[in-house]
């Protein structure tokens, strides 16, 4: 079967490999859809300290089961599933006190297992384990369900900064996060959502698909100042900075209103990851600064529910799909920031 596999920063390999088979508490899928993300991007120049080399890349998976492993109840051939990508281990005290998405055992699907980016897969024991593999609805894509692991991790993101009803929010970044971000907070009830980029052209694409009330161009306005303008001064409930960049992280402080929540959604680079803010901002207006890590099994299951339902459509953000031996395109179209969402079907 085909593959496409790291080896170290710039190569990545498409190869024929022998197909693997299901072992005792294992599926075997044949893969339908696996999406890329801005991570797997990262993964391909930088490598990734988790990643163990040569590896199957490939976490936002979609696909039909074709064996079942001894001792799987519940899954039989021909179950078209959707499986989470970071695997928490279900028993260190993160996990049993609720938190696993920082567990500090977790594994991830394409990074120490092989990943989507292949024709088949195995589901490991350990993401059956946590119960890892949803069922997806019949009138739901496979390509639309390979979404259901960003939208857990914006649903995650979400829950942190208790985004609600009647929320002005913020979000920093126009890609496919900043996309589902301002779709999850208008089915979650925000009165008023302004989109920012720094790119005029990214932003005016993801603005006509996702349509914020607002949308303001940071490269030709203050983004501060356009916030604060737009709300009578009093700034965003919450501001969520979905791109690499100290400078959002310390605009999103100073656009924050009294009580206001920042969510750090998106990383920054790890030779540069601090930033300058004003701490008596956060002291005086009671601001809230939350970090978000991946998404929970039960983050996913909802995350699925939220697409099937059509609270969050996500069919029209898939703007690009594109065969396995063309994944090196899929990437530099996802590096240039030319599409929304770019799915594989292998
Ligand atoms: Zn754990």
């Amino acid at each position: 079967m085909k593959v496409a596999r790291f080896y170290a920063p710039g190569d990545i390999r498409l190869e024929d490999v022998a197909e693997p088979r299901a072992g005792a508490g294992e599926l075997k899928l044949r893969v339908r859809n696996c999406s890329t993300c801005g991570t797997d991007v990262k993964i391909s120049r930088s490598g990734h300290p988790n990643m163990s080399p040569p590896q199957v890349m490939g976490h936002e998976i979609a696909g039909e089961v074709v064996e079942v492993g001894a001792g799987v109840d519940g899954w039989a051939p021909g179950d078209r599933v959707q499986v989470i990508a970071a695997i928490p281990d279900g028993t260190c005290p993160d996990c049993r006190a609720g938190r696993p998405t920082v567990c500090p055992n977790q594994l991830s699907m394409g990074y120490q297992f092989p990943g989507g980016f292949a024709e088949y897969l195995i589901v490991p024991r350990e993401v059956l384990r946590v119960d890892g593999v949803t069922r997806i609805p019949e009138h739901v894509s496979f390509a639309e369900a390979s979404v259901t692991e960003p939208l857990a991790c914006v649903l995650n993101g979400q829950e942190l900064a208790r985004v609600g009803v009647g929320d002005t929010v913020v979000v920093v970044g126009s890609g496919p996060i900043g996309c589902l971000h301002v779709r999850l907070a208008r089915a979650r009830g925000a009165a008023r959502i302004i989109l920012i980029d720094v790119n005029a052209e990214r932003l005016r694409r993801a603005a006509d698909l996702v349509a914020p009330d607002l949308a303001v161009a940071a490269d030709s306005a203050d983004p501060v100042q356009a916030v604060l303008d737009a709300t009578d001064g009093r700034g965003a409930d919450v501001v969520i900075t979905a791109a690499a960049s100290p400078q959002a992280q310390q605009d999103g402080v100073r656009m924050l209103a009294r009580g206001g929540r920042l969510s750090l959604f998106g990383g920054l680079a790890k030779d540069a990851p601090m930033i300058t803010i004003d701490a008596n901002l956060v002291h005086y207006r009671e601001l809230t600064i939350v970090g978000v890590n991946g998404s929970s099994p039960e983050q996913n299951r909802r995350a699925l529910d939220l697409i099937a339902t059509g609270a969050v459509p996500v069919a029209d953000l898939i703007t690009h799909t594109l065969p396995l031996n063309r994944l090196h395109d899929a990437l530099d179209i996802v590096a240039r920031g030319e599409a929304i969402k770019v799915t594989i079907e292998p």
